[in-house]
């Protein structure tokens, strides 16, 4: 036992979308608990991830990429989630690629420059740079910026780096008790975790356009000896859609229920029987109403 106080508070992780956030908070918990995809805007919740240590816990807050063009209500309410994580934070991970600067990182860095808590420049995707003069110049340019508390090249996907960034976080953390119990690793539930799954195969399936007008609901979750039976609603905004998700004669809907079902099964250890629906909601994602009721909360 050591008598040293225990610290612990909230490490926000900011950015544009798709710069590496999700992977980024995986790889240091070790778990998926965010869903990744090439896509813009795969993240469309606060997701919580606890890493507990012997003198502290970190509680990283995975967010939406803030973006320019808030359109729809759920695209408001993803900016709104990502600004209010920035409140919380006891320090800001600001996530960029390291081998590119844009108007929306530009903007990003705007809207955190308004907010007291210092900031960590994590230049993610270090193995896209070459040769190493190509980073130290990008290092230069980031650190011109802003006043930075520290810039870290780091490789989120391929752990480069990872550890260090890692080793600064308790020195911003004030002495607290911790706020969640030891072994809980994220503040989202079973049922969400395993929608996130299907999501994340649907928008690998899919190209462009419809992985934004839809979400998935898990209505039904049963374990009994022979494993779990999971039957989730796939819900879309415009009946044009149904086609596209089901595919030519099932094929699409089946290979991302098979990619989901291996996964699900993997994480739980147990055979899972998943069935999926295809319902249309509407123009759900431009309705607040629909978005709570679909699990979208709205700070
Ligand atoms: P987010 O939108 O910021 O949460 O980004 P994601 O974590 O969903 O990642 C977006 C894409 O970048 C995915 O295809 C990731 O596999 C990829 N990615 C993340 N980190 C790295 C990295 O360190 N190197 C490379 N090459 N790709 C990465
Ligand atoms: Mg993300």
């Amino acid at each position: 036992m050591s008598d040293k106080p225990f610290h612990c508070g909230f490490v926000a992780v900011v950015g544009r979308p798709n710069v590496g956030k999700s992977t980024l908070i995986n790889t240091i918990l070790g778990s998926k608990i965010s869903i990744v995809t090439p896509k813009p805007q795969t993240t469309r919740h606060r997701i919580l991830g606890v890493d507990s240590h012997a003198g502290y816990q970190a509680i990283y807050i995975d967010t939406p990429g803030l973006h320019r063009k808030a359109g729809k209500a759920m695209n408001r309410m993803m900016n709104r989630t990502a600004a209010n994580a920035l409140m919380d934070a006891e320090v800001i991970m600001f996530v960029t690629e390291a081998n590119r600067w844009t108007v929306e990182d530009q903007d990003v860095l705007e809207r955190i420059q308004n907010t007291s808590a210092p900031v960590i420049a994590v230049m993610n995707k270090m193995d896209k740079v070459h040769p190493r003069e190509m980073l130290l110049q990008a290092i230069a340019e980031m650190s011109a910026r802003h006043e930075f508390a520290e810039v870290i090249p780091i490789s989120a996907k391929l752990r480069n780096n990872v550890d260090r960034l890692v080793e600064l976080v308790p020195g911003f953390l004030p002495e607290s008790p911790p706020l969640f119990p030891e072994d809980m690793i994220t503040d989202r539930s079973e049922n969400f975790r395993i929608a996130e799954v299907v999501r994340e195969k649907l928008t690998l399936a899919l190209r462009q356009e419809v992985p934004y007008g839809l979400t998935v609901q898990v209505e039904r979750f049963e374990r009994d000896d022979n494993g779990i039976a999971i039957n989730a609603i796939i819900w879309i905004d415009r009946d044009s859609q149904k086609g596209i998700v089901v595919g030519k004669g099932g094929k699409l809907l089946k290979k991302v229920g098979r990619a989901a079902r291996l996964e699900l099964k993997a994480d739980f250890g147990v055979p899972v029987h998943l069935e999926l629906w295809v319902k249309v909601k509407d123009n759900w994602s431009d309705n607040e109403q629909e978005l709570l009721r679909l699990g979208y909360e709205s700070p």
